[in-house]
């Protein structure tokens, strides 16, 4: 069979059978919620809650404040303990949090209408996704009702399985254990972006998800193996992979008709339109070396990653970095206090044994970063002109293309981060842009 794939690339090691067969496990709704105000790009939403105030299960506590912006509902039956302040990790300072009290054991529901998507129109659909705070459930967290509203033409809607980050393991347990929903939820999107073909792409480290989408597969919806290489699920590779469309610089997949959507995001959709029920819990791997029991699990939003730590069996052996997300994207926490968000894919427990030694060393000119570069990019050319803060001449070179994958740091014989010094340099020629 041939894999479809792209050009660039690289293969680090995928331990995933650490988790994969271990089936989504329920955890128990914590005793406390945290809950960042900002949980997806763009504007935080707006509070609809004081401190002291008692809220229901799925109740609306902040809406959305403007076009990029998305609702937020209470994982729990409670009341709000706190409105303070706590570091967020992917911001990277202290950010508006609501601290939420269980006061029942038991779920009090506010739910919303079931709505029949066969005989409703696409607008009411886009509304459901915006009212239940959907955002994109692979990392990226923007909204998802912005997403499912291009400005221009699309003819293809294109579902992402590939799960390419090592070490996660939820899409391939949600593909396995929820594919009814899942298919489900993709012709919901396709009935609002009034599109006539989808395209799952698999991995084909998952073939029995292939398997089981197949059967379910019909109707516009086709289930497509990818080769198994690291950044596969990236939106502008998995175009390129499975339709040959090249997404242009600086342009986004509408440009060449598509809308990418990933698992996650298609099952709360269903969710959120057949259930009447908004994101207030999703799917992650709770996994690494760094824990006894590597697990797939359920889990309100907002709940201490310690506590999901516990739930995979505590520490193994000589923990170095706790990282939310995957070894190539994630972002490693300061502690483990720190609440899951939406966008939490999974976390990551690594050993020293595993990280070993990460000190730089000085480039060696051996061009393995250039060859790994999914975007045609020259990742040490980029690298030296930030750390030289020649922010012009890196914009020139490209920096606006680089999707952060880490494939170029991944490969690196001399362990230069440059994905580190590729997002401090975007973000230090933005601010000098606003004249900051
Ligand atoms: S330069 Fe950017 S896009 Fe290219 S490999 Fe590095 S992180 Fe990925
Ligand atoms: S892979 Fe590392 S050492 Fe080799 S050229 Fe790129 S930055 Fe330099």
């Amino acid at each position: 069979m041939k894999l479809l794939t792209f050009k660039g690339g690289v293969h680090p090691p995928e331990k995933k059978e650490l988790s994969k067969d271990s089936p989504l496990e329920t955890f128990r709704i914590p005793e406390k919620v945290y809950l960042y105000l900002v949980q997806s790009a763009g504007s935080p939403p707006k509070l609809l809650v004081e401190k002291g105030e008692e809220v229901k299960t799925a109740q609306k506590i902040a809406e959305a404040s403007s076009l990029i912006s998305a609702n937020l509902h209470s994982p729990v039956t409670g009341v709000v303990e706190d409105i303070t302040k706590m570091f967020h990790p992917v911001l990277g300072a202290p950010s508006d949090l609501l601290v939420i009290k269980r006061t029942s054991e038991k779920d009090e529901w506010e739910l919303l209408e079931p709505i029949d998507f066969e005989s409703s129109d696409p607008k009411i659909l886009i509304e459901r996704v915006k009212e239940a705070g959907i955002v994109g459930l692979g990392g990226a967290a923007f909204p998802t009702h912005v997403k499912l509203s291009p400005p221009k033409e699309i003819d293809t809607l294109i579902i992402n399985g590939a799960e390419c980050e090592p070490y996660l393991t939820v899409d391939h347990r949600l593909m396995l254990e929820k594919t009814e929903e899942l298919i489900v939820g993709i012709k919901i999107i396709m009935k609002i972006l009034n599109v006539k073909k989808a395209v799952i792409g698999v991995e084909n480290n998952k073939k029995d998800a292939i398997d089981a989408l197949k059967k379910f597969s019909g109707e516009g919806i086709e289930v497509v193996a990818l080769k198994t290489k690291y950044p596969q699920g990236a939106e502008k590779q998995l175009i390129k992979a499975i339709l040959n469309r090249e997404v242009p610089s600086g342009g986004l997949p509408m440009d060449v008709k598509v809308v990418v959507q990933n698992v996650g995001t298609a099952v709360a959709i269903k969710e959120a339109v057949v259930d009447g029920k908004p994101l207030i819990e999703r799917g992650l791997t709770v996994t690494g070396e760094g824990v006894k029991t590597p697990k797939n699990v359920v889990a309100r939003i907002g709940t201490p990653i310690e506590e999901l730590i516990d739930f995979a069996g505590g520490y193994n052996g000589e923990v170095d970095r706790v990282v939310l997300g995957g070894p190539m994207m994630g972002i490693a926490v300061p502690n483990t206090s720190i609440p899951t968000m939406k966008g939490t894919s999974g976390i990551l427990v690594l050993t020293k044994e595993v990280t070993g030694s990460i000190y730089t060393r000085n480039c060696i000119r051996c061009g393995r970063c250039v060859e790994a570069c999914p975007m045609n990019l020259r990742p040490n050319v980029l690298y030296k002109l930030v750390q030289a803060k020649k922010y012009d001449e890196a914009v020139s070179e490209g920096l606006f293309d680089c999707i952060e994958c880490g494939s170029c740091a991944y490969i690196c014989p001399s362990k230069i981060d440059h994905v580190r010094h590729l997002k401090l340099g975007k973000k230090v020629y933005r601010a000098l842009r606003r004249g900051k």
